[in-house]
């Protein structure tokens, strides 16, 4: 079966991968020159890397804290000796999946309107499968939020990762560690002032430079599940608390390569997954604050209230159903 993907982002090229060897024959097509240029602060939770070689040269650090800040104040301080996760060089990461795997850069595709799919509006796409990985460059507004960051000389500690939360924003901040120093970055329901004048507040070092992007916040979109046309980012798989979209981007591949492989419903195998539950407890904690009269109220309760081992797991979408019940009590309290 040939196999054509658009967008050689992580969702696309860990397609790719996973159905190297198979009867399926992959070729991903990718606009831009190299992978990994979409801005991105490079935090990547633990949990990918039995699936995926990630290499030395990828991995800038291992993270082994991980705080909460709500209002500036300090309400969740996990550090120790466990791994949490990793920053990784996300182009040297991705450029080390697309070497393995045949993908055609400066590759735009578009739909023609005989309804085929074009490379560079050229090239007809001889395909029996297409399948979008191409992000959140295929979600409208309804369904993403404005993301941006600093890169700054700030001395982050390489293993720490810092949240920030606001009561008056429905989104969140970050301090991660990078190879220059650090990233400094916010995201959520608020104008680009608004929310350039929260993250001053956090700056820190001098600024080398500053990116942004639309981010998913929405949680699966159910018509393109339906589809089993769509992975990654572009069918909302992003955490809509924390923002993170890298691993669950590379976990909707590996469910789609092996309902692929084993010609079995994509639609069914991913709607019966844990990670499928997870996202949606996001989404749908997200939904709920976004209708409530005062949004952020209930989640700040949350933060405040709760076990931070919780809050932890919560954040890092590893949390049970009598764990969820647990906080959105104390949520409610
Ligand atoms: C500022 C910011 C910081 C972030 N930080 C983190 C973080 O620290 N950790 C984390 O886990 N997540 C983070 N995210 C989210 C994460 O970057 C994405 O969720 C993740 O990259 C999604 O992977 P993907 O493969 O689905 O899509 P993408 O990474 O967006 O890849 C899609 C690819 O498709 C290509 N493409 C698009 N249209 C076409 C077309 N028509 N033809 C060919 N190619 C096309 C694009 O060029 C792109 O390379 C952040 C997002 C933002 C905006």
């Amino acid at each position: 079966m040939r196999v054509a993907v658009i967008g050689a982002g992580p969702a696309g090229l860990s397609l790719a991968y996973f159905l190297k060897g198979t009867k399926h024959e992959v070729t991903v097509y990718e606009t831009l020159d190299k992978p990994g240029l979409k801005p991105c602060a490079w935090g990547l939770i633990s949990g990918v890397e039995d699936l995926l070689p990630i290499s030395k040269e990828a991995i800038v650090s291992e993270i082994k804290g991980f705080r909460i800040f709500l209002d500036g104040r300090l309400v969740l301080d996990m550090r120790g000796d466990r791994k949490l996760g990793y920053i990784i060089n996300k182009p040297v990461f991705l450029q080390d999946l697309a070497e393995k795997v045949n993908v055609e850069f400066n590759s735009q595709v578009t739909r023609g309107k005989d309804g085929s799919f074009y490379v560079n509006n050229k090239q007809k796409i001889e395909a029996d499968k297409v399948i979008f990985a191409n992000g959140h460059y295929s979600l409208s507004k309804d369904y993403t939020i404005l993301a941006f960051q600093y890169i700054t000389d700030y001395a982050q500690d390489p293993e720490l990762v810092d949240f920030y939360f606001f009561n008056d924003l429905l989104g969140y901040a970050w301090i991660f560690p990078d190879p220059y120093g650090a990233k400094i970055g916010i995201g959520g329901w608020a104008s680009h002032d608004f929310m350039n004048e929260k993250l001053k507040g956090l700056l820190k070092g001098k600024v080398l430079n500053y990116q942004g992007a639309r981010v998913a916040d929405y949680g699966i979109l159910e018509d393109r599940l339906v589809s089993e046309n769509y992975i990654g980012e572009a069918l909302g798989t992003v955490f809509a608390l924390t923002g993170e979209g890298i691993r669950p981007s590379i976990l909707s591949a590996k469910i789609m390569a092996d309902s692929l492989i084993n010609n079995k419903s994509f639609y069914r195998e991913f709607k019966s997954s844990k990670l499928y539950w997870e996202l949606q407890v996001h989404a749908t904690m997200m939904k709920l604050a976004k209708r409530s009269p005062n949004p952020t109220a209930s989640l700040s309760r949350m933060l405040l209230n709760s076990d931070p081992n919780l809050v932890f797991k919560l954040a890092i979408g590893d949390i049970s159903k009598l764990e969820l019940v647990k906080l959105m009590g104390r949520a409610i309290l």
